[in-house]
């Protein structure tokens, strides 16, 4: 994961305008395709396969099934069209008030006075209120006003994972003719034979055991970074600055508002659902650290 993050942000700093032109829509496309490939397999084979298509509970699937695509895409969507950079503050936000002045930093790129916690992104080619990390999924910088949205991004594809992982394995212990089409079933019984006659098995085995795998992938991954997220709320940190922007912390509920807006967890319902912000990402409160702890 280190090495990947790395990798992307060597490349993106030398090469910004190729890196944004190449990877952008590559990984949008990913997020897109992917989101309609496991939908399709999920709701057109996998599940009627556990309820049937005509019960209650088929309905209920997809209805669950909306709820989590609306989120996933409705998110996605917000944040990238959600602008966090100092540029979009009104022009006498732009400059501190000579209170404020000392807190402030010097972009180099900008050649101007910039807010705290905001820093400046080759790829979006200005400074990000409190940025936390530029995300290619949503092809955008993640800062102060649309960090909610890529939050319950991350949150809603581990969901749609998790959710997908957790029909194969139903359908896997309910479902005996189904049972056998699972390298699950032989690895259980620690029979190793099937990976020598694979070639014989039918296309469906091959079908399902490889959008298994591509399922516990596309799991793990919002997972992890869901991992680095929830710790950037709780510390309120961000990504890059996990373990040195520790005086912004005011505790996790206050951290969580912060971040969320006033409406909390609310936001978790919709994209659409208002949640003001407690103030526009140019003074951040900081708590008292004794530098004999630190
Ligand atoms: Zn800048
Ligand atoms: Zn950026």
């Amino acid at each position: 994961m280190c090495f990947i993050v790395t990798g992307c942000k060597y490349v993106a700093q030398m090469y910004p305008k190729q890196f944004a032109l190449v990877v952008h829509p590559c990984a949008v496309g990913l997020i897109l395709a992917g989101t309609v490939f496991f939908t399709s397999v999920e709701m057109f084979y996998v599940v009627p396969l556990i309820v049937g298509t005509e019960g209650l509970l088929y309905k209920i699937a997809w209805l669950v099934t909306i709820f989590i695509v609306f989120n996933l895409l409705g998110n996605m969507l917000a944040c990238y069209r959600t602008d966090s950079s100092v540029e979009n503050l009104p022009i006498d936000r732009q400059v501190p008030t000579p209170e404020e002045e000392h807190l402030w930093h010097h972009c180099d790129y900008c050649q101007v006075l910039r807010p705290p916690r905001s820093w400046h992104c080759k790829l979006c080619k200005s400074c990000i209120l409190r940025r936390d990390h530029h995300c290619i999924f949503t092809a955008t910088c993640i800062g102060h006003n649309n960090y909610r949205y890529f939050f319950w991004f991350l949150v809603y594809m581990m969901i749609g994972t998790f959710l997908s992982l957790a029909t194969h394995l139903i359908l896997f212990i309910i479902n005996e003719d189904m049972r056998k089409n699972y390298f699950l079933f032989y690895l259980v019984r620690l029979d190793f034979t099937y990976l020598q006659k694979i070639y014989e098995f039918g296309f469906q085995f091959n079908c399902i055991n490889l959008i298994l795998v591509l399922n516990v992938y596309s799991f793990i991954f919002p997972l992890i970074m869901l991992g680095y997220q929830i710790r950037t709320i709780y510390l309120n940190t961000t990504f890059y600055t996990a373990t040195s922007d520790l005086k912004y912390n005011q505790g996790p509920r206050k951290n969580f508002k912060t971040l969320m807006g006033k409406r909390g967890l609310w936001t978790f319902f919709s994209p659409v659902i208002r949640s003001p912000l407690l103030h526009d990402g140019t003074q951040w409160e900081t708590k008292y650290l004794d530098i004999n702890n630190c």
